[in-house]
Parts: C-alpha cells; structure tokens; sequence
C-alpha cells in the first residue's frame, strides 16, 4: 500500500472555501493512487479565540479542562472536510485522536506521543477510507484528552506517517515552503528545493515557525520525508525535508543556506563573580530549578579572581530570571546584575559549514560593516549565532542574507 499523509494548518482550512480547495487537493492525490490518510489543525485563529475565552474567565486553567477546550476546534475541521471529500463523492471519515488509536503521556498541554496503535487505521485504508485525523491532540492511557503544544498538528501528521510506513508527510501550508529567510524581513529570498533535517532543526527552534521543532525531530528519527508546500499553490512541490540535502551547486556544497531571528530573547549579566570550583553550577542550577531555560552563555576571563557571566534567556522568563539572579548574586557574593530585555539572536545555519573555514569571518563583516555591535557569539557544527540590539536585528538579517549570497540569482 502506497500512503501519504497530507496535513492542512489552520489558514489552509480557514473558510468552507478553503475546505473544499482542500478536498481537491485531496481528491487528486487520490487520483494518482495513493492511499491518503489527512490531517487537519483547527480553522483559521480559532485556537486563538478558544484561549482568549478561556483568558476571560481565569489567568489559571485548570490543564485537564484547557484540553478539553482547546482540542475542540480541531473537531470541528476534521467532521467538515470529511463532509467536504464525501461531496466529491470520496469515502472519508472523520477521527478524534483518540478514535485514531494515539497515545499520549500524561501531560496536560505539552504531551509527547507514545504510541499510535494503527491497526484500525490500516484497515480504513485497505477499505479505500480516507481518515482525516484531528492533529495536536491524544489520549492517555487513562482516557484523559491531551493536547501536543500549539502547533503540535505537524508533529500528529509525522507520527502517523512514521506509524503506518507512509512514503511521505506533506505540510500543506501559507507559505511555499522553506525560505532562507523569512521573506517579511528581506526583500528577496530563495525557497530552497531541499534541506536537510538538521538545517531545518536549527532553523525551527530558531524562531523560523514553518515548522513544529517536534515534528521535524521526529522525521529525522525515523528517515520521513516532509514536503512544506502551498495549499494555494498546488503545482509548486515546495521544499523537501530529507537525510542529504542537495546542494545548489553540482560541486561545492552550500556553506549557508538560511538565516533566522529570534526576536524574543533577553540578556543578562552577573557581574563581580568569585571565579572559582561550582559557582557556574550554582547560578544556573537555581535557574533551572526554577524552570528557566538558558540560551547563549558567555563567562568572560577571569580578573583578581573575579569574573562575568553573560547568557540569554526568553523574554517571556526575562523579568523572573532578573529576580533569581539578584538572589543568586547575594549567596555567591557577586557584585551586581543587570538585564538588557531589549536582544535579539540572529543566526546562519547550514551543514555546509562544518568542513569550510570563513564562515564565521564573513558573516562578523557583514555585521561590522553595518555598524552592528556583536553582544555575544554561540555555535553549533551548523550554525552560528550573534546576540545583537533590537534596533539592528532585521538589518543584521539582510546584512548576513546578503553576505552568503543567499537571494535569488539573476
Ligand atoms: N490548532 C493548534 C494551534 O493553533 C495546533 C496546530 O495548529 O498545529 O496551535
Ligand atoms: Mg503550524
């Protein structure tokens, strides 16, 4: 059995017009002989305005209760494109999560999935059925509902193409798939044809929002081929996400192939520190006890037996952080704290880079060039990132975008 799985995000199934280009879609994959199991996130913003009811009523929900709420607006999608593909005359048939044999740990909100018992959506698909799946959504073992975390649809659809052995999971989104940079921000930017699993990682956790972090991990476990591409767009095949991407060049492999920004990120510093055994440990330790989760770090060079330590945290945890901090600074004995809530991390990534030197040298001069002051450096084997001023962020992207030459060509 040749299957794909096919998922729809929430603008792609935002109007009963949408619905049914979707079904087309659908219908003509059918056509070409696959067997199609779909996934569908709730219409439009609806999650949105499911949180702001919720918003009106208490600043601290219940979790059991916001899953409850908050996995409803993709039952309402799956029962209309399910209506929608039978009016082309398709048998189609419409699953909750849990009707669809999804298993999840028992945690409200952010759970992970432990197992999909395919059995039954097997049969459906040898029956000539299309399921259409509500994405973000489980069960426990218990019976309780579960929901993924927001924008979790993409990593339902990953699941259940790694369950059922499917040939390929494509994410039908807005855009038209994988650019090398957010085209809000840069004027002329490339769709990439291939990128690698690894890129596209970076790229995701890095604020690049095409994708759920989630979903892409998960491909790249089980060797799944993701498709991003346009559900307005129908002929345009997108970016594929795989094992090797191919290089745009026959010789000579891309050293970079995007650029992201993070704008939500915040900085602090602890200054005066005693440079000596297990103080590293204590400030963060109590951080992350407290579930504050650290980004870039940097401790400077000792001096009379003093350092700084430098590092980035949410904006979002920026405020908390601070207070922690100023704690911390008076049980090691450092001198003073100070936050700059107002970074932002702006990063080239590409596999290319791990054998070609000058990367990092070429992208520090598009940066000096333009007068943008370097806060603070991290790297990867694949990626390089600069903490730099709010101000400077989307000149900081054009400078870097234009340094790899990553607009399109002629
Ligand atoms: N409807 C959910 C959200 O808005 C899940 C998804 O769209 O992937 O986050
Ligand atoms: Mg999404």
């Amino acid at each position: 059995m040749k299957i794909l799985v096919q998922k729809f995000g929430g603008t792609s199934v935002g109007s009963i017009d949408r619905i049914k280009a979707v079904a087309e879609i659908c219908a003509s994959e059918l056509a070409s002989g696959y067997k199609l199991l779909v996934v569908v996130s709730a219409m439009g913003k609806s999650t949105d305005t499911l949180v702001s009811l919720m918003e009106g009523l208490t600043d601290t929900p219940n979790a059991r209760e916001q899953d409850m709420l908050l996995s409803s607006g993709e039952q309402v999608s799956i029962a209309l494109l399910s209506m929608a593909l039978s009016k082309l005359g398709l048998k189609a048939i419409s699953l909750t999560g849990w009707q669809a044999g999804i298993v999840t740990e028992a945690k409200h909100g952010r759970a992970r999935i432990c197992s999909i018992d395919e059995v039954y959506l097997r049969s459906l698909l040898e029956k000539g059925y299309v399921p259409v799946v509500a994405g973000f959504q489980g069960i426990t073992e218990d019976g309780e509902i579960t929901t993924l975390g927001r924008g979790g649809s993409d990593t339902t659809a990953v699941a259940l193409a790694v369950a059922l052995d499917a040939e390929r999971c494509d994410i039908y989104t807005d855009v038209d798939g994988v650019h090398s940079t957010d085209p809000r921000l840069v004027s002329k930017t490339s769709k990439l044809e291939t990128i690698s699993y690894d890129e596209m990682l970076e790229l995701a956790s890095l604020g690049a929002q095409v994708l759920h972090p989630r979903s892409v991990e998960l491909a790249k476990c089980y060797s799944m081929p993701m498709r991003v591409r346009s559900s307005w767009k129908r002929e345009d095949k997108g970016t594929l996400v795989c094992d090797n991407a191919k290089p745009s060049m026959l010789e000579g492999a891309r050293s970079v192939c995007g650029v992201a920004l993070d704008r939500k990120q915040a900085r602090l510093s602890i200054v005066g520190v005693p440079d000596k055994p297990g103080i590293a440990h204590s400030i963060f330790t109590e951080l992350s006890d407290q579930g504050v989760s650290v980004d870039v770090i940097v401790q400077c060079v000792s001096q009379d037996g003093f350092t700084e330590v430098d590092f980035t945290v949410g904006r979002a945890d920026a405020l908390r952080a601070q207070e922690l901090l100023k704690s911390i600074a008076v049980k090691i004995g450092a001198r003073e704290t100070a936050i700059d809530p107002c970074v932002v991390k702006v990063s080239a990534v590409g596999a290319g880079m791990i054998d070609q030197p000058g990367i990092a040298s070429t992208m520090f001069k598009a940066l000096g060039d333009r007068g943008i002051n370097i806060q603070m450096i991290s790297t990867s084997e694949i990626r390089i990132s600069c903490i730099v001023s709010e101000e400077q962020g989307e000149l900081a992207v054009g400078a870097i975008h234009d340094a790899f030459g990553l607009a399109p060509q002629g």
